[in-house]
Order: structure tokens, then C-alpha cells, then sequence
């Protein structure tokens, strides 16, 4: 499970996230959404430490790190919470030099040091996951959009992450690719696989998440099941928001 209490967060003076907590249970999806420049993808990375929060705490399965101004994470607790997540971003970000299998398989070969076998036994059943072994052996560049996003996810869960860290894996793709995408997250979700999802597309939100959490301007605004937020929020400006984009 993820538990992030009182999580702040500035940039050069300005607040981006001020006090934020958050829960996501084993096994469940939240989904993060809210305005442009609320504070979603900081958080996300707040998650994976790729940003270090000024204050409060962050516990990810065994590991708990605690956050003060000024103080330096050790390298041993950032690679304990880094080892559990994986992350999937809106570009995709796969190497173009390798294939698709080849894609899947790094993490597992130089990092965990698999032999060849094991990995691409592994990869491979990661590609039947999510759609895509009849293409192992393509280019990144030779895919669709839609198509290189799900390798992107299979690669981020190759190292069976404890959570799958989502950012806009839809925001760059056509709305039929992205269907490809909200499918297979959908498919990841029904296997329980425990993700955090920022997006601005609230299809996928809805499709996929279990809770939904709105941030604005750095706050949680609103955070309950994806029914309540959807159907029958509490603030007046979730309400004004999840009705704007639909
Ligand atoms: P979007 O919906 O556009 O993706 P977001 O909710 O993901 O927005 P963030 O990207 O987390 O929002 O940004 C929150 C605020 O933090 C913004 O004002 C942004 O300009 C600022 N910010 C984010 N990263 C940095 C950084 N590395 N340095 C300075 N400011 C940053
Ligand atoms: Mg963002």
C-alpha cells in the first residue's frame, strides 16, 4: 500500500503541492485529476521520489521515508521506494534502438541481471498482457502511439513494481489509440494491479480508477470512489470541473 501524509512541496518560493495525503490500497487505482498546473504530475513524482517533498511522509509497502526542508533522502531509501514503482509518461519514452521485446527486457537484464531466457520469457508474457507480442520484434519508431504506450507499460511492470505510476499515458494519442490504452489499463486494474493515475482524461478515470482524487492548485480539493466524485461530488468546483470536460 502507498500512504503520503502531508506532502509539500515548492518550487523556487512557490507552493506547487501543500499538504497533500493520500492512500491507495493494494490493489486498487486512484486517479489524480484537476487543472493545469494543480500539482498532479509532482505528485506522481513525489511517489517515485523523482522530486523530494520538502515536508510530511511517504511509505510505500516496507519502506517509510519522512521528508524535512533542507534534508537530504539517503541513496539506500530512495532506491528501496524507487525498486517498487514503475512509470509510464505521456511520450512513451521507449529506447529507439531497441525493439520491443528488447524494450520489456532491459530493466531485467542489466539491472536484475537475468540470463537472456528468463527475461525474454518474462517480456514476452508482459507483451501477450498487453496486446502486443505480435510486434516483439518492431522498432519503437514503426508503432502507433497507442501501440508504443502499451510497451511502455509492459516495460514499466517488468520489474513487478508494487504500484504503476501513470502520467497522461493517454493526453498524446488519437481517442481511438487511447481506447487501445484505457482498455489495457482497464484489463492491468481488473488483475489488480495497483496504480496512481494523473490524467486530464476523465474517461479513463472513470473507466479505471476506484478513487479519484481532484487537486487544484496544489490542495486536495475532494478525494472519494470514482462514483461519488463522478455522480455526486461534495464541492461545487469538482462538480464544475468533471462537468466542464464531459
Ligand atoms: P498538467 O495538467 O498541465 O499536467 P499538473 O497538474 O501535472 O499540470 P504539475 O506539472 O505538477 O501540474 O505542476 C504544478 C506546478 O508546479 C506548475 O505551476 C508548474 O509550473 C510547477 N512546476 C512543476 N515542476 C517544476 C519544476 N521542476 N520547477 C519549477 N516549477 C515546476
Ligand atoms: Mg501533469
Amino acid at each position: 500500500m502507498i500512504e503520503l501524509t502531508s506532502i509539500s512541496k515548492s518550487f523556487g518560493g512557490t507552493q506547487v503541492l501543500d499538504n497533500v495525503s493520500l492512500k491507495v490500497a493494494e490493489g486498487r487505482v486512484t486517479a489524480l485529476i484537476g487543472p493545469s498546473g494543480g500539482g498532479k504530475s509532482t505528485l506522481l513524482r513525489c511517489i517515485n521520489l523523482l522530486e523530494i517533498p520538502d515536508a510530511g511522509t511517504l511509505r510505500l509497502g516496507e519502506a517509510a521515508v519522512e521528508f524535512h526542508p533542507g534534508h537530504r533522502v539517503g541513496w539506500d531509501a530512495l532506491q528501496k521506494i524507487r525498486r517498487q514503482t514503475g512509470m509510464v509518461f505521456q511520450n512513451f519514452q521507449l529506447f529507439p534502438h531497441r525493439t520491443v521485446l528488447e524494450n520489456v527486457m532491459e530493466g531485467l537484464s542489466t539491472v536484475l541481471r537475468w540470463p537472456r531466457g528468463k527475461a525474454e520469457h518474462h517480456a514476452r508474457a508482459l507483451l501477450v498482457k498487453v496486446n502486443m507480442e505480435h510486434k516483439a520484434n518492431a522498432w519503437p519508431a514503426t508503432l502507433s502511439g497507442g501501440q508504443q504506450q502499451r510497451v511502455a507499460i509492459a516495460r514499466a511492470l517488468a520489474m513487478s513494481p508494487r504500484v504503476l505510476l501513470c502520467d497522461e499515458p493517454t493526453s498524446a494519442l488519437d481517442p481511438e489509440l487511447a481506447t487501445e490504452v484505457v482498455e489495457v489499463l482497464g484489463k492491468l486494474a481488473g488483475e489488480g494491479t495497483t496504480m496512481v493515475i494523473a490524467t486530464h482524461d476523465l474517461r479513463l478515470a472513470s473507466r479505471v480508477a476506484n478513487d479519484v482524487v481532484f487537486l487544484e492548485a496544489g490542495k486536495v480539493v475532494e478525494q472519494g470512489s470514482s462514483d461519488l466524485i463522478f455522480g455526486a461530488a461534495v464541492e461545487a468546483r469538482t462538480r464544475r470541473f468533471v462537468s466542464s470536460i464531459n
